[in-house]
């Protein structure tokens, strides 16, 4: 595995795959990897010759006050990570690297940016797609792979990648969750176990939503009251909402069509997201299966 910082080395280290026409699969992510960063990449050294991981906590999409000085971080756990997993190229690169002085330009996203997650976090999905699309430009992936665990960014990048015409495929990976539920973040790290324990409400009002959903329930309302249900106690319920997951437009009455239950709380200062997929006749098209062999 090579690990390199630079933009003229991480061309370097490309050109030798892209010369030899190996397909190439990208992991952009912020570092601190656990078992979800771990299926993204199992998934594309699966489907791709050679595998890159970016870890960059991208100062662009954190908002003043947010944890940017804190998220936690383990340079050398992620790099062992990615080896045992076969990654091919580790891109680690500084701030000043990505922000050279002078930076000015960004990725104005459209109305599916402030909203959700949008509202609490202004300008964070410009962030995110700013940094997004320039690791896409430096990597020029054949496939890139995210997590359904951050929904809304996955619809925010699909529609940056159509608008823009960027040549890559977007795959998304289900969400990893712990035994007890517990979506997989990074961020799980700041929970004390009591918080942590009611933590573990949010998997369980979704997961009572998807049974009522599959006992034949169809009213998005009574299935987000459901959802709501596990959240009791929490300091801040941000949003309880089904939307659809490509457009995040919300889905209100009867779900005809795949729809998405999505959350996001504050629990002692931290800020957790979780989602769930409905399907009324199990189509799942855009979202890789749960079934599929993990490589
Ligand atoms: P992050 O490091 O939090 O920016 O995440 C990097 C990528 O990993 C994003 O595409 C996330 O959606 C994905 N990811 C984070 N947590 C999970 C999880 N529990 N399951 C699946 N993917 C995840």
């Amino acid at each position: 595995m090579r690990i390199v910082r630079s933009i003229p080395e991480l061309r370097v280290a490309l050109k030798t795959y892209r010369d030899a026409g190996q397909s190439i699969g990208f992991v952009p992510t912020m570092g601190f990897l656990h078992e979800g960063h771990a299926a993204l990449i199992r998934q594309s050294t699966a489907r791709c010759d050679t595998t890159v991981v970016s870890v960059f906590v991208n100062p662009a999409q954190f908002g003043p006050g947010e944890d940017l000085a804190k998220y936690p971080r383990d340079l050398e756990r992620d790099q062992n990570l990615c080896l045992r997993l076969g990654v091919g190229t580790l891109f680690i690169p500084e701030p000043a690297e990505i922000y050279p002085t002078g930076f000015a330009t960004s990725i104005h996203v459209g109305p599916m940016g402030d909203v959700l997650c949008g509202q609490f976090r202004p300008g964070h999905f410009r962030g995110v797609a700013t940094v997004v699309t320039k690791l896409f430009n430096l990597v020029q992936p054949d496939l890139a792979f995210f997590g359904q665990k951050d929904l809304q960014q996955t619809a925010v990048i699909r529609r940056v990648v159509k608008d823009l015409n960027l040549p890559v495929d977007i795959l998304v990976v289900p969400t990893v969750r712990e035994a007890d539920g517990l979506a997989l973040s990074s961020r799980n790290a700041y929970l004390a176990p009591a918080q942590r324990q009611l933590a573990l409400g949010i998997s369980r009002g979704l997961f009572a939503a998807e049974k009522l959903f599959i006992s034949g329930e169809r009213d998005a309302g009574k299935l987000v009251a459901m959802a709501r249900s596990g959240l009791e106690g929490m300091d801040e319920i941000q949003y309880c909402e089904a939307v659809d997951p490509l457009t995040v437009d919300p889905v209100a009455g009867a779900i005809t069509r795949p729809a998405a239950l999505c959350v996001a709380v504050v629990i002692g200062g931290t800020r957790l997201i979780d989602n769930l997929l409905l399907s009324p006749s199990g189509e799942n098209t855009q979202f890789i299966s749960h079934q599929e062999p993990q490589g």
